[in-house]
C-alpha cells in the first residue's frame, strides 16, 4: 500500500514539516486540513482507511511529486514545496539552472 512507502516514515521529521508548510501556506481546507493535522500529531498509521483515501486524494496527489521532471531523481520532502507547487524539479537541477544563468 502507498502509505507503507518508507518516505512516509518521517524518521527525520521532514514529512511532517512539509505538511505543516502546506497548512501554513493555506493550501489545505476542510477534511484535508483536519486529516493532515491528525497525521502531523499521530502519524499516517493512525488514520482509518477512509481518511487515508482522502489524504491521498487531496494532499498526496495534489501536493507531491515523486521524481524530478528533468533528471528523474527522487524529490525529497525538503525540496517538495517548490517542486510540487512550482517547477517540478529537484534542487540540483534548479541550482544548475541558476549557475548557468549567472555565468
Ligand atoms: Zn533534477
Amino acid at each position: 500500500m502507498w502509505w507503507e512507502d518508507s518516505k512516509y516514515n518521517d524518521e527525520d521529521g521532514t514529512f511532517t514539516d512539509y505538511l505543516k508548510q502546506l497548512i501554513d501556506m493555506g493550501h489545505l481546507e476542510e477534511a484535508a486540513l483536519g486529516i493532515t493535522e491528525d497525521v502531523i500529531k499521530s502519524g499516517l498509521n493512525s488514520l482509518s482507511n477512509e481518511q487515508k483515501r482522502v489524504f491521498k486524494k487531496y494532499v498526496i496527489d495534489q501536493f507531491t511529486v515523486s521524481k524530478c521532471k528533468r533528471c528523474n531523481d527522487e524529490i525529497t520532502w525538503i525540496e517538495m514545496y517548490d517542486a510540487a507547487n512550482e517547477h517540478g524539479e529537484c534542487s540540483s537541477c534548479v541550482y544548475n539552472d541558476l549557475r548557468k544563468n549567472k555565468f
